[in-house]
């Protein structure tokens, strides 16, 4: 078993870490946020005092953080990860941030003689309490290696993307496609309650049709068809609105650095600008069926 620091204990890394302890790691903690600290010592961790107090004797480290300029902070700040952690320390940032930030630490973890993978994540809150969660890892095979059993005890599919940074490519990559999927999937919802089609009607034929996805069929954003759906509990997240507009604003500053267009990921993340600025900041992403029905 390993000796682990966690930094950013908040709804995904506090189940994260819980799990860690669980399989039996060695972990020390740290958060700025005084609560989220003492619920990891409750579970058994030792507090630290600063991420770099954290990160000294330990095998591994583990970031869970909200934003690229607070994750770079952490790693390289005077006081940070990378100026106190031993040689040879294994760093994964399981946060969701953009690519380049994740190149630039992943750089200067390397030039420092410590071995780094990106590995966002998704399945959320739930997924990190069942340690369900899928991992996407950015970084050299062998740190993809070195990683994987710790990853194991938080998640059921490890996948390795490619080189540093890919992990976030991946992740940002398949929330743009989810935001636009969930976009196409309110639209048809909508537009066959103006034409008299039935959604329960709608969902079986489509469900198993062409316009099959994800979205519709273990997501609905009408109520009934699919039980487990936020839909019909209020549209609670799940997953909010905010972090999927989160993820497409990571994607368009991703497809404006390499020259890409991606026009339907553009609008996508209008429209959540648009939900989120409503008041829907902290809805489910699917709770967007309403503005789109004109019903909100
Ligand atoms: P959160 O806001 O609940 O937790 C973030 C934690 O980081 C907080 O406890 C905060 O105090 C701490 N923090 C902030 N700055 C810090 C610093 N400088 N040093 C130490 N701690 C600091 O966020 P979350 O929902 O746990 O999300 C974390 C990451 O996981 C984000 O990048 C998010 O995009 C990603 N993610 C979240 C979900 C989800 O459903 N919540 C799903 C997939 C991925």
């Amino acid at each position: 078993m390993a000796k682990i620091a966690f930094i950013g204990l908040g709804n995904m890394g506090g189940p994260m870490l819980r799990n860690l302890l669980k399989a039996g790691h060695e972990c020390v903690a740290f958060d700025l946020s005084a609560p989220a600290l003492a619920a990891a010592e409750q579970a058994g961790a030792r507090p630290a005092a600063s991420p770099g107090d954290a990160a000294r004797g330990v095998d591994g480290v583990i970031t869970m953080l909200p934003a690229g300029t607070i994750v770079r902070a952490v790693y390289e700040g005077p006081g940070g990860v990378i100026a106190n952690a031993a040689p040879g320390t294994l760093l994964i940032d399981c946060s969701t941030i953009d690519v380049a930030s994740a190149r630039a630490v992943a750089e200067a973890a390397t030039a420092a003689g410590l071995s780094m993978v990106d590995a966002p994540v998704s399945g959320g809150v739930a997924g990190a309490a069942a340690a369900t969660l899928t991992f996407m890892v950015g970084g050299p095979p062998e740190t993809f290696e070195a990683a994987r059993p710790i990853l194991a005890a938080m998640g059921g599919t490890i996948v390795h993307a490619g080189a540093a940074g890919t992990g976030q490519a991946a992740k940002i990559c398949n929330n743009m496609l989810l935001g636009i999927s969930m976009i196409g999937t309110c639209e048809a919802f909508m537009l066959a309650k103006r034409l008299g089609l039935d959604a329960q009607k709608l969902f079986d034929i489509s469900s198993k049709a062409s316009g099959q996805c994800w979205s519709l069929t273990s997501y609905c954003p009408v109520p009934g068809p699919v039980a487990s759906a936020p839909s019909n509990r209020d549209y609670q997240p799940g997953f909010a609105a905010a972090m999927m507009l989160k993820d497409l604003k990571l994607a368009q500053e991703a497809a404006a650095g390499v020259d890409a267009a991606t026009p339907l990921g553009a609008a996508a993340a209008a429209l959540y600008s648009l939900y989120c600025n409503a008041g829907h900041a902290g809805t489910d992403f699917s709770g967007i069926i309403a503005m789109i029905d004109g019903s909100d």
